[in-house]
């Protein structure tokens, strides 16, 4: 294993087609979750940098507006192009930040550029409707425009891809953008705004603001110029956005927290039920909001399912994101690791049986690093605080079940809904489950949920709106009723 030291750049913030320093001339410490070193220091920009970046926004606002889609479709394509002639710095920033496997991180920029050229395209089908009218002096037409100048807030997980999957839908609607990128991993959002700048965005038309959250939210959600909030990230603080938004009756969208069920019948073909479980659970080290959170294996082939599971997951090559041989990096911060640490020993002392893992793993030179090994854990119960709680780590905990109808009632029982699997070959089955989970999206011996083509997104605490597909880009349009005497 390569133990690599990281040179330490400095981030600044961009505001009306610039890089700034923050008003503050202040800079918080960006660190490597492999080793704990710093490796950035980013712009601690305050309420006075974000007031700037609306200023810009919404100054911009009406000429990217009125562009056609056509020049808007061009500007995104060339970002797009850039995005994959670089892919390669853009990999290595977000697994240096985030600690992500290095050809991981390559598949999030796909999917960021995916989502690019997606609404670069879409963007030229923003039709209108007319609309038959019951007299015949009438003319009913709706038209579609942008929603005003956007606000985005993203998470350190999906650092490039939330940013791409926000920023792509808003700009092809005609959207003006101040984005908030989480502290922990901006550099990746840094860059995709270097290539955007240099693909032909408008100054002001994109603008990117780091520091306290808080205090750049209050000014994001009480500024009547953001007429929409898009922003993905934990159920706690997308409550308290909401809350907010509420008072100026702003447009929005959440993306919020996730406890998948992932249910196992003993008619599914369980090599491939395996396989599938070992690539989503250990994804980005299990911090993926569709992360399978709680398995549900019918208790027939409880055995023979843990002991394939076992051998699979015992083969994952935990280390540094950057060792391109690395499946599993580390989680991105202490308290991550922390909560993983407490679930595990809370767990066990109630009667979960550790299957494999369950420690930190023996790694030479990364002691420092928030590692944790792929966990299976059986004989979890609902009494746990992993059934209660979204995980977000590398642990994998069993449940068994006798009945399709009483997985369906457990799968159910809980406030989150956002994606569930299921693995069955009985098409009946398959039908009559997939329609009964109450999910915004359900895997069917299927692991891969976020496709450009298609909506992701939430139900129940898990959020609002989608993102992906038309619907991803009709959540920053809309809709004008126009009626007419001639
Ligand atoms: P988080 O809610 O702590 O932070 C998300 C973003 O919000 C960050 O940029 C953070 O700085 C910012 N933020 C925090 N407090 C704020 C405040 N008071 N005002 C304004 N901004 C504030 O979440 P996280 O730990 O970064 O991400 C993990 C969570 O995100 C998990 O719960 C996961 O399930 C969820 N997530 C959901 C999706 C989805 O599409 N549904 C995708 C990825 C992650």
């Amino acid at each position: 294993m390569t133990i690599v030291k990281s040179e330490v750049t400095t981030y600044q913030l961009y505001i009306n087609g610039d890089w700034v320093n923050p008003i503050s001339n202040d800079y918080f410490d960006v660190v490597s979750p492999a080793t704990g070193e710093v490796i950035a220091k980013a712009a601690h920009g305050d309420e006075q940098d974000t007031k700037l970046a609306i200023d810009a926004a919404a100054t911009a606002f009406p000429e990217w507006s009125r562009k056609t889609s056509k020049e808007r479709a061009d500007i995104l394509t060339r970002l797009h192009q850039l995005m994959i002639e670089n892919a390669d710095e853009l990999a290595k920033k977000i697994s240096e930040e985030m600690g992500k496997p290095i050809m991981q991180a390559r598949g999030e920029v796909m999917n960021a550029a995916d989502y690019v050229l997606w609404n670069a395209e879409e963007g030229k089908r923003i039709y209108g409707e007319i609309i038959p009218a019951a007299t015949p002096d009438k003319r009913l037409q709706v038209i579609r425009h942008a929603v005003g100048p956007v606000a985005a807030i993203t998470p350190w997980n999906f650092p490039l891809g939330m940013v791409a999957r926000k920023v792509a839908p808003a700009l092809a609607a005609g959207c003006t953008v101040v984005l908030k990128p989480a502290e922990q991993t901006p550099g990746s959002a840094i860059l995709f705004f270097r290539l955007a700048e240099e693909a032909g965005i408008p100054k002001g038309v994109i603008n990117l603001v780091t520091g306290t959250p808080d205090k750049i939210g209050d000014v994001l959600l009480t500024d009547k110029r953001i007429r929409k909030v898009t922003f993905t990230g934990s159920t706690n603080v997308g409550k308290t956005l909401l809350k907010k938004a509420a008072e100026q009756v702003k447009r929005v969208s959440m993306e919020l927290g996730g406890h998948a069920p992932f249910i196992v019948f003993e008619d599914a073909d369980l090599e491939h039920a395996t396989e599938q479980l070992a690539r989503n659970k250990f994804l980005n080290c299990g911090q993926t909001c569709i992360s399978a959170n709680r398995i549900y294996v019918q208790a027939s082939i409880k055995d023979q399912f843990l002991s394939m599971l076992k051998e699979k997951v015992e083969k994952l090559q935990v280390g540094y994101g950057l060792d391109v041989t690395t499946q599993v990096g580390p989680l991105v911060s202490a308290a991550g690791l922390k909560k993983v640490e407490d679930q595990v020993k809370e767990a066990v002392a109630k009667g979960a049986q550790v299957v494999t893992g369950g420690t930190k793993p023996d790694l030479k030179g990364y002691e420092e690093g928030f590692f944790y090994q792929p966990t299976i854990l059986a004989d979890v119960n609902e009494s746990m605080r992993i059934a209660n709680e979204e995980t977000f780590g590398p642990i994998a905990p069993i449940y068994t079940f006798e009945t399709e109808e009483e997985v369906i009632a457990k799968a159910n029982d809980t406030d989150f809904g956002l994606a569930a699997y299921c693995f069955t070959t009985n098409l009946s089955r398959s039908i009559r489950v997939s329609e009964s989970l109450e999910y915004g999206m359900v895997g069917l011996n299927d692991i891969v949920l976020a496709q450009v083509e298609g909506p992701f997104g939430g139900v129940k605490e898990s959020g609002m709106g989608r993102e992906g597909g038309p619907d991803g880009l009709a959540d920053f349009l809309e809709k004008k009723f126009i009626s007419t005497v001639y």
